[in-house]
């Protein structure tokens, strides 16, 4: 134990990686304040309104005597149950909604309490790269040891499990992925998800599978769940949100799914950190997965038309990049002679665009910048225009 020292913040934020989306932001603010309109495609963030019948549903709910207590811990019964039923009218999956499902604030909140419930001071926990940056910052926080399974394209962006050091597996508990992906836009297929098992039972370790895309896909692809693979249901669990299916990001609203114990692990990190979700949020999401949902259909439609613009766009400008089955984003690989970094500047200071530089999302990012599509299509047009301009027709 050194001096102590006033002030300093604790060695776990002192380890986090630098914050490289801080200093894009930054440019985009110079730019702007110079008069240059800018077009964000770096944030996912759902613009389109949150369907009103799940809206009404709130507003009814706040009628209702009793909502100013503390809700329940695991989230109240109908939504648990609507969950459950959800689960299995989409993936056939059958849930007991007493100790499979509990609420959470987001997937978020599972992937970011998934190392606390399941791992200890120098386990080792494998995370994809890239990732969405609170898997890993998750692991660092429960102070266990983080180890990178690259997604590369070759691959599929699928973690190759074969290539995992023995030595490592043995010592690894916790398994995380995210498929659909953010931000590869991979997409996992069944055979995948069996393969996980087999590894997750060899080496008794757990799985966190963030399905946060699951209804964000085109083209009829299929998106699985983990769970409807044999055996899935002794090792895993699946976080699941409904801020992307029903454009609900603000209200803080998703749930986990899979084997009662590791659900009951995490229902132990939560009810000693925290309550449950707010119960008119909780009531308008029971709306959201019984209602109508045509909602979805039409948000894909939407989606899958500003895909489409934005890769015409990216083709014509001659950018190489897999057409995605399935999320908002398109993950573009960087011209010859650019890093992530210098592509992400270049767009922004030649064009307006401001797209996330691949490297923000983990080492095995870097050569690839991150278009989302969650900017109408009007946007995205005009994007598109820009980068025809600069580059008149191929990099
Ligand atoms: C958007 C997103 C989520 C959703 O998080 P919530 O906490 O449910 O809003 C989860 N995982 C990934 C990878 C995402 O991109």
């Amino acid at each position: 134990m050194g001096k102590k020292a006033a002030f300093e913040p604790a060695q776990r934020l002192k380890e986090l990686p630098p914050y490289v989306f801080a200093e894009i932001e930054a440019k985009k603010k110079e730019l702007e304040a110079k008069g240059v309109e800018i077009i964000d495609l770096g944030r996912g963030d759902p613009d389109l309104p949150t369907p009103p019948h799940i809206v009404e549903r709130l507003k009814d709910a706040l009628q209702e005597p009793g909502y100013n207590r503390y809700p329940s811990y695991v989230g109240i019964t109908e939504f648990r149950r609507a969950a459950a039923r959800w689960y299995n009218k989409r993936f056939g999956v059958t849930l007991d909604p007493e100790t499979q499902v509990i609420s959470l604030i987001g997937s978020k909140e599972g992937v970011s309490h998934a190392p606390m419930a399941y791992v200890d001071e120098g386990d080792i926990a494998l995370f994809p790269d890239p990732c969405f940056p609170i898997f890993y910052t998750a692991i660092l926080f429960a102070k266990a040891q983080p180890f990178a399974m690259p997604l590369l394209e070759e691959n599929d962006f699928l973690p190759d499990l074969g290539k995992i050091p023995p030595q490592v597996a043995e010592r690894a508990k916790l398994l995380s992925l995210n498929y659909p992906n953010n931000p590869t836009t991979g997409v996992a297929t069944k055979d995948f998800f069996r393969e996980v098992v087999r590894f997750a039972k060899k080496h008794h370790l757990m799985v966190l599978q963030d399905l946060a895309y699951s209804e964000i896909f085109y083209d009829g692809h299929y998106v699985p769940s983990i769970l409807e693979v044999d055996g899935a249901m002794d090792v895993a669990i699946e976080s699941h949100s409904l801020s992307k299916t029903y454009n609900m990001a603000g209200w803080r609203i998703g749930f986990a799914v899979g084997n009662a114990e590791l659900i009951r692990y995490l229902s132990l990190v939560k009810t000693n950190i925290d309550v449950g979700i707010f119960e008119p949020i909780q009531m308008a999401g029971v709306a959201a997965l019984e209602g109508d949902q045509s909602g979805v259909e039409e948000l894909r439609r939407i989606y899958q038309r500003r895909r489409d613009i934005l890769v015409a766009g990216l083709r014509q400008a001659g950018l190489e990049f897999r057409v995605p089955l399935a999320t908002f984003y398109l993950w573009v690989r960087v011209p010859a002679g650019y890093t992530s970094a210098s592509f992400a500047d270049h767009l922004l200071e030649k064009a307006g665009i401001m797209v996330t530089p691949g490297h923000g999302f983990g080492k095995a990012g870097e050569g690839y910048v991150r278009f989302a599509f969650t900017s109408p299509a009007e946007a995205l047009q005009e994007a598109a225009r820009r980068l025809a301009k600069l580059y008149g027709g191929g990099t």
